[in-house]
């Protein structure tokens, strides 16, 4: 087999020598087609005016670079009326007209840079050995051409952010044939409007639930009907939810906290305060046994006749103590002195009111200021506390409030699923969060209607379950009511066409890769030249 076949070369060049150094294999050939033809009269020419070398890049063969060296012939047009009088002979299509590589890399390097970018295709060129710049690659994003937009049925529309919650842009899909239109360099009404005057063809748009692009479609295609994406919908109701969760999970954790509050305190029981905690009991563990070996040490050296001076340096302990264990004769186990409080005479008093149901310590310390005792809240405070069952450090703090059995968020991924939709775990979450309240199962039975309207696309329902959401006066709900009112006409287009921006969703998720990788010099132009000729 031949080179040329194996470097896929075209028909009319003969290889005349192969050089092939660590990294670069030069390919030198001749042109030989017939009679070139002029490329202003397109007459052949058979005189040969002079030869020349073109030195061109190739795909790489092996890691190497390859260099193409063609002998091509300049030749006389002979035509009278040309007014080309000599010309060189052309390579197309394998190579254009004063260009320095072949149409095959030039198109390689032009999709490495739309997968890549700048920066980064210059990396993955260098490493397959293909030689070029990050500005040239940047260059032949910018050079393709930008397609003409069709006629368009369906359009998708949605925003994306160049900075989350400050910048914002816009994609533009056509739903039919899934294609990236535009992306336009923000998300105004105005200028969604502007793109779409010029498609009076369009039957359906599908939309967030903003109003700018709502008011976009009503100037410039109020021939279309306007569809509220479904999957925003389900996000708005999901808001609404999470908000009327948050309360009733809220008021489930101050229910059990009170529960907790009112057991008993130890002291009722008959109980000391609360034992240390496993880790300073095994600090004073250690400290007992380093102090013991300490003692054994200071009779060990008195036995062998040290004065106490003499022990006390060598040991590392006061002489007081040495003379003290001396005298004990026997190693004096530390024992923590019972602690006094002042609180303490009353302690008695104090159970009794807790077990009264007066859980509030600021009032338990005015009963007792009142009754003529000099404590202090602090006091009263810290040595009721050591009392109370789990310890209390700050009252009323959230962190010492039981946890809720769930947060909103999840829990409304539990009340929004199909029942049969969810494991068994979700299953118990749910039973539990419909007992919370009955207004949580009033909550948990309209999302299901809604969701299955949106499932079994009967828009016509919605008045009906707008009304018994009305009914219910559930607070949370009443807001998304609200809205879905405002945009009425396309929530129940939204709940009855089959027509859906998740492919929108899609693209956006597509254009923020792009968008992600091109730091540096990448702008608006590059961001829209790598979305539009996505790969
Ligand atoms: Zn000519």
């Amino acid at each position: 087999m031949e080179v040329k076949q194996v470097a896929a070369l075209p028909k009319q060049f003969a290889i005349m020598d192969l050089e092939m150094s660590d990294d670069v294999l030069t390919i030198s050939a001749v042109s030989t087609q017939a009679c070139p033809c002029c490329p202003l009269c397109g007459k052949p020419s058979a005189r040969i005016h002079s030869r020349y070398r073109r030195k061109l890049a190739d795909l790489p063969c092996g890691g190497r670079h390859v260099r193409l060296l063609v002998h091509v012939r300049k030749c006389f047009c002979d035509t009278p009326t040309c007014i080309r009088k000599i010309f060189v002979e052309r390579l197309t299509p394998f190579v254009n007209s004063f260009a320095r590589v072949t149409k095959r890399l030039f198109h390689i390097v032009q999709v490495i840079g739309l997968a890549t970018g700048g920066r980064l295709g210059v990396r993955v060129t260098d490493r397959l050995g293909i030689q070029t710049s990050r500005h040239t690659i940047l260059r032949r994003i910018m050079a393709l051409p930008t397609e003409p937009v069709g006629q368009i049925t369906e359009l998708g529309i949605d925003d994306f952010a160049f900075k989350r919650g400050r910048t914002y842009g816009t994609l533009l899909i056509d739903l039919q044939s899934h294609q990236v239109l535009d992306i336009l360099p923000d998300r105004k009404a105005e200028t969604a409007a502007a793109w779409m005057k010029s498609h009076s063809e369009i039957r359906v748009v599908s939309r967030d639930r903003g109003g700018d692009y709502a008011a976009a479609a009503q100037t410039s295609a109020p021939q279309a009907t306007q569809c509220a994406d479904r999957f925003h919908l389900m996000t708005n109701l999901s808001k609404s939810l999470e908000g009327f969760l948050s309360r009733h999970l809220a008021a489930y954790r101050t229910r059990v906290d009170l529960e907790s509050r009112a057991t008993p305190l130890s002291i009722a029981q008959g109980k000391g305060p609360p034992k240390k905690n496993p880790k300073q009991a095994y600090e004073s563990q250690a400290k007992r046994e380093e102090r013991l070996a300490q003692y054994q040490q200071v009779v060990a050296l008195r036995k062998l006749g040290f004065s106490q001076t003499a022990i006390a340096a060598q040991v590392g302990v006061g002489h007081a103590t040495v003379s003290r264990w001396l005298r004990h004769g026997t190693f004096p186990d530390h024992k923590s002195p019972q602690r006094r409080s002042r609180l303490d005479p009353h302690l008695n008093v104090v159970a009794e009111r807790w077990e009264a149901g007066c859980h509030n310590i600021a009032q338990l310390h005015r009963e007792l200021v009142a009754a003529g005792h000099t404590l202090t809240y602090r006091n009263v405070y810290r040595q009721l506390v050591r009392y109370l069952p789990q310890g209390r450090k700050k009252s009323g703090s959230a962190s010492q409030l039981p946890r809720a059995p769930v947060l909103a968020r999840e829990a409304v991924f539990v009340l929004l699923r199909r029942t049969e939709e969810l494991e068994a775990k979700d299953r118990e979450m749910l039973a539990l969060l419909r007992s919370l309240h009955p207004e949580v199962d009033q909550a948990y039975e309209l999302v299901q209607q809604f969701r299955e309207m949106l499932r079994t696309r009967t828009g016509e329902q919605l008045n009906a379950w707008l009304e018994k959401v009305r009914v219910s006066q559930i607070r949370e709900l009443q807001g998304f009511v609200a809205g879905v009112e405002r945009d009425k006409k396309a929530v129940r287009a939204g709940l009855t066409l089959p027509t859906s921006n998740g492919m929108v969703e899609g693209k956006v998720n597509k254009l923020k890769l792009l968008k992600r990788m091109g730091y540096g010099r990448a702008g608006f132009p590059l961001l829209r030249q790598r979305v539009l000729h996505a790969l």
